[in-house]
């Protein structure tokens, strides 16, 4: 590559299309305003997490790790005091040991649960790895094999709450109900802050002893507010997806009431031992420094996304959301409608990786996962979907879910180098 070059040949020279940059430039101008849109709500959640530092007075010494036990670890500690005043929560529990996003949802479930109680989604089909966790797919170690019983309440139609058939639902043994945020491996809406807020209060009026569960994956700083904002008892979530921005190498959260976390951090651990143990080795400097950059980085993603459905409604995709509509998470869903299709654009975003770009993804049998599941990824932390990352299962419709980007410009060369490469296999025409 030369230097001092213009864009379109930077662009040129990594593989893309003149014809297919123009087109990208066009759609770009038109997103203006959209896109300032974007830089405002993630300057007023830059501002939500740097008064949270301040306020909690984090300084140099935090970053050191603990060993061990992990006893007095004030890095630790006071990372869940941040979080806690970055959601608005009473208390928080952010570990390391919180293996993944699953991990964070099942601990908060079987941590607040007990045998004979009933748990009830009021979003639809929880995430497909959660049907193992409460045992809808029947697995071992489940909620189901604890006496924990298991209720759905639909979405309606156009992907709202079903206010009725909730209140049908929530029985005497009702004691947690769970709201998934972002749509996951399906083509639902992903539902809104403002929607989730609604549906919260309406379980609480009812029933003021039930305790309310959100599943905030990928949809932290992507609004001005969160779900925990609006009285749910548990937000929770993964670090590697938005709130960890980019840097923490593992992780999970859980922010919500003193006694649900409470619960939760007994759990993890040990009775007894709760919250005092677990040592952070050296990641504590990552999770703040994560924090502190996930407004941008989500923002950036929340982009990549906008522009990905642009571009490919153009060469006839249903993309979910469409490229108008508001953004709920930073999740886009593209239909393609064969498994070649999918396919295609997942090479075409694996080759845009600063990381193992030279690979060729190919579907596998996922663990968690009831298909095959096809994923590009060359990201610099395992798995790491806040990083520029496609997926999807090899069943109808096809649907390629793509999100990410550590910056915008690198999300905007995956996206179109996915749409040279289905071009080059003469999938689409520009
Ligand atoms: C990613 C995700 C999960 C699970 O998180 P993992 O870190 O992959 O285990 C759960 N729910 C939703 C909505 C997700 O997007």
């Amino acid at each position: 590559m030369d230097f001092c070059e213009t864009a379109e040949k930077a662009y040129q020279s990594m593989g893309i299309d003149p014809a297919l940059w123009i087109m990208g430039e066009e759609i770009l101008l038109d997103l203006k305003e959209r896109f300032a849109q974007i830089d405002e709500t993630c300057e007023i959640n830059q501002l939500k997490v740097l008064s949270a530092m301040q306020k909690n007075r984090i300084s140099a010494e935090h970053f050191n790790g603990s060993t061990g036990y992990g006893y007095n670890d004030a890095g630790r500690d006071d990372l869940e005091r941040v979080y806690a005043d970055v959601f608005h929560t009473e208390d928080a529990l952010v570990r390391a040991q919180i293996t993944c996003g699953t991990h964070a949802l099942s601990l908060a479930l079987s941590a607040n649960l007990r045998p004979g109680d009933e748990m009830v989604s009021i979003s639809g089909k929880p995430y497909d790895t959660l049907e193992e966790v409460i045992g809808i797919r029947p697995s071992r170690g489940s909620l189901a094999e604890y006496g924990v019983s298991y209720r759905q309440v639909e979405l309606t139609e156009d992907g709202s709450f079903d206010f009725d058939a909730i209140r049908k639902a929530l029985g005497p043994k009702t004691r947690l109900a769970a709201i998934q945020r972002s749509k996951g491996y399906l083509t639902r809406p992903s539902l809104s802050v403002g929607e989730i807020a609604e549906a919260i209060r309406f379980v609480k009026e009812l029933r003021p002893d039930v305790i309310v569960m959100v599943d905030n994956c990928y949809g932290e700083f992507v609004d001005r507010c969160e779900p925990s904002d609006f009285g749910a008892d548990m937000t929770v979530g993964s670090l590697i997806k938005n709130p960890g921005g980019g840097l923490a190498p593992m992780g999970g959260y859980i922010a919500g009431t003193k006694e649900c976390v409470s619960n939760c951090a007994v759990r993890l651990t040990s009775p007894g031992l709760g919250r005092e143990v677990g040592a952070s080795l050296g990641i504590n400097r990552s999770l703040y420094q994560g924090l502190f950059l996930a407004p941008v980085v989500t923002a950036g993603a929340l982009k990549g996304a906008i522009f990905a459905a642009n571009l490919f409604e153009r060469f006839g995709y249903r993309c979910i959301p469409d490229g108008k509509q508001k953004r709920q998470d930073i999740i886009q869903a593209i239909e393609f409608g064969s498994a070649e299709r999918l396919i295609a654009f997942c090479e075409g975003i694996q080759a845009a990786a600063p990381v193992d770009s030279y690979v060729a993804p190919e579907p596998w049998a996922m663990p968690g996962y009831d298909s095959q599941v096809i994923m590009a990824a060359g990201a610099f932390i395992q798995g790491s979907s806040i990083e520029l990352s496609a997926d999807g299962p090899l069943h109808e419709p096809y649907a390629a879910y793509f999100q990410g980007g550590l910056t915008f410009a690198h999300a905007k060369f995956g996206i179109l180098k996915a749409a040279q490469r289905l071009y080059e296999k003469g999938l689409i025409v520009f």
